[in-house]
């Protein structure tokens, strides 16, 4: 599904990334934790090309995003993105917020988005808030809504970064809850999280970042739950 080989980024002089491989099988679930600054956020922002990056290369389902004939737009609609910031247009109602994309760039009808967006929202279970504007609703609440708005547009595959580390603590579980779903139905997804019981139940792997690279990585259990490296040691004792 997606295929990383090499990959680089760096920002002039500053080398973020460094030599990244790894594959995301169909339907895997890999979480990527690590410690500030170490590259969880570019790793997935070269996954979409929110970042262009400047060694290596990307594939998502055989299209090669780095090749510079690949229509960007094409292959970006097929992942979708759910960041830590809500990024809910604040003057559109809820419903608005979940169509504005499939219409624009799906090219669907009003009736359509519509009966996607409000099914979307039953998933999340916000199915009474189509109405409401975001401002109204809990920081949970947007958070949802954001991950709904991401699925009205029938992703392969779902990047989330930090989904829950702007809520408040009682909010957290519900949004944990939505994606744990959306793992159990199949859904490829690569998560960036501080949530280690979160990782620990739901993902297939566990990538642990440092320094830009990939410093260990396997099934949770044992990055999480049995470190070989000291650097993944010392971290896990810093954040359980
Ligand atoms: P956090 O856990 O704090 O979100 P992270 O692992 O997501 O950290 P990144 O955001 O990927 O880390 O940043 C990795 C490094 O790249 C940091 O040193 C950061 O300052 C740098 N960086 C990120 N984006 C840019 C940019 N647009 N220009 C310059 N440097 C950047
Ligand atoms: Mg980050």
């Amino acid at each position: 599904m997606i295929d990383i080989s090499g990959l680089g980024k760096s920002f002039g002089a500053l080398e973020v990334l460094r030599d990244i491989d790894q594959q995301v099988a169909t339907g895997e679930v890999v979480c990527v934790i690590g410690p500030s600054g170490s590259g969880k956020s570019t790793l997935l922002r070269c996954v979409n090309l929110l970042e262009e990056p400047t060694a290596g290369s990307i594939t998502v389902d055989g299209v090669e995003l780095t090749d510079p004939d690949t229509d960007i737009d094409t292959v970006r609609r097929r992942i979708g993105m759910v960041f830590q910031q809500f990024n809910l247009f604040s003057h559109l109602s809820v419903l608005s917020n979940l169509t504005v994309a499939q219409r624009k760039v799906l090219r669907r009808g009003k009736a359509e988005a519509e009966s996607i967006a409000r099914e979307n929202l039953h998933r999340v279970g916000l199915a009474d808030k189509a109405d409401a504007m975001p401002p109204q609703l809990s920081g949970g609440q947007q958070q949802r809504a954001g991950i709904a708005r991401a699925l009205s547009m029938n992703p392969d595959v779902m990047l989330f970064d930090e989904p829950t580390s702007a809520l408040d603590p009682e909010l957290v579980g519900d949004v944990l809850a939505v994606m744990r779903g959306l793992a159990e139905e199949g859904m490829t997804m690569l998560v960036v999280t501080h949530e280690m019981q979160f990782a620990r139940e739901v993902a297939d792997r566990v990538l642990f970042m440092d320094g830009g690279g990939i410093v260990e990585q396997g099934p949770p259990a044992e990055v999480i739950g049995a470190p070989r490296e000291e650097r993944t040691r010392s971290f896990l004792a810093r954040v359980l």
